[in-house]
């Protein structure tokens, strides 16, 4: 049997201190917590996007883990055939509307490439080929590619207003900024054409590849306040042309699309979120040996991607 006394004045007290104590911790402990859950750590704000090129855009739309070792990371890699091969005739081709339309001719054009090859070998190729005889079949290869222009374009009959133009304009809150091949002034209207070194792919893959184009039209039209009428892509190792019109109505679309991945590409630098997007750009990707997605795959299933 347990008995119990009446509680005294100063048990009372104690009693009403406790209950004091005990209601203050509780309401620091859901201030601490609230404060806790609700603040966010402070984003850099000089690690948000400052500009964007339309190359870098289609990367993010690829694969968000390629953006990332480009344009984050800066990841460099070891320049190849293909790209020098890229590089010297955009610089030939560049260079041959500087001379008068008489002199365009297939010869010139040859000329103007070993010269730019001869400007840019040693800056910026300058282990590119172990020997020589590597380089020759190269440069022989290249003046191949280089004949093809003839067969898709008279160059005598054209007379472009901007080459190698360099883009950067504000679009809203973005800024974006690229270099556009080049610019002619047609019967119907402006056309914006794009150089590719490489082989043209099937049509219905070729359709990506104008989304770049899209963005140059846009800050074109920001730029002057004309609409291009048309969008210009030449294979020369084909060759092939592909061409598509364009209006203000996929201009405008093209804006919103760039919006949407600007606003894509801070949250996921905010989050450091860059998934992989395995497809069927891996198997050129300059950066499977360090990508997650081949991380655990043996090294012949991640070849054959
Ligand atoms: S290997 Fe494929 S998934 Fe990985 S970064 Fe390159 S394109 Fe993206």
């Amino acid at each position: 049997m347990t008995s119990s006394a009446a509680p005294t004045a100063t048990d009372s007290l104690w009693i009403t201190t406790c209950v004091w104590f005990m209601s203050a911790v509780v309401r620091i402990v859901e201030q601490t917590m609230t404060t806790t859950e609700d603040t966010q750590p402070e984003t850099d704000p000089s690690a948000l996007l400052e500009t964007l090129s339309p190359s870098r855009a289609g990367d993010f739309k690829v694969c968000p883990q390629l953006f990332k070792f480009k344009a984050i990371d800066r990841i460099e890699v070891p320049p190849t055939v293909y790209q020098a091969r890229g590089t010297t005739a955009h610089l030939a081709l560049q260079w041959l509307f500087d001379l008068s339309a008489e002199k365009r001719t297939p010869e010139t054009l040859y000329e103007l490439f070993r010269k730019a090859w001869v400007d840019l070998r040693d800056e910026e190729y300058p282990e590119l080929f172990d020997n020589t005889a590597d380089e020759r079949e190269w440069g022989l290869e290249s003046l191949k590619v280089l004949a093809n222009y003839f067969l898709i374009e008279d160059p005598t009959q054209l007379e472009p207003l901007d080459r190698e133009l360099d883009m950067t304009e504000d679009l809203g809150e973005m800024t974006i900024r690229g270099i556009l091949d080049r610019m002619e002034e047609e019967p119907d209207g402006l056309v914006i054409t794009d150089y590719k070194t490489g082989k043209a792919p099937p049509e219905q893959y070729a359709i990506p590849a104008f989304f770049a184009l899209k963005i140059y039209a846009l800050l074109i039209r920001k730029r002057i306040g004309r609409t291009p009428v048309r969008l210009k892509l030449m294979y020369l190792n084909g060759p092939t042309v592909y061409q598509i019109p364009v209006t203000d109505a996929q201009l405008d679309a093209t804006q919103r699309k760039l919006e949407a991945l600007w606003a894509a590409i801070n949250r996921a630098i905010v989050a450091n979120d860059f998934p992989p997007r395995p497809g069927k750009l891996c198997g050129w990707c300059s950066f499977q040996d360090r990508c997650p997605a081949f991380a655990d795959k043996p090294d012949d299933v991640a070849a054959a991607s």
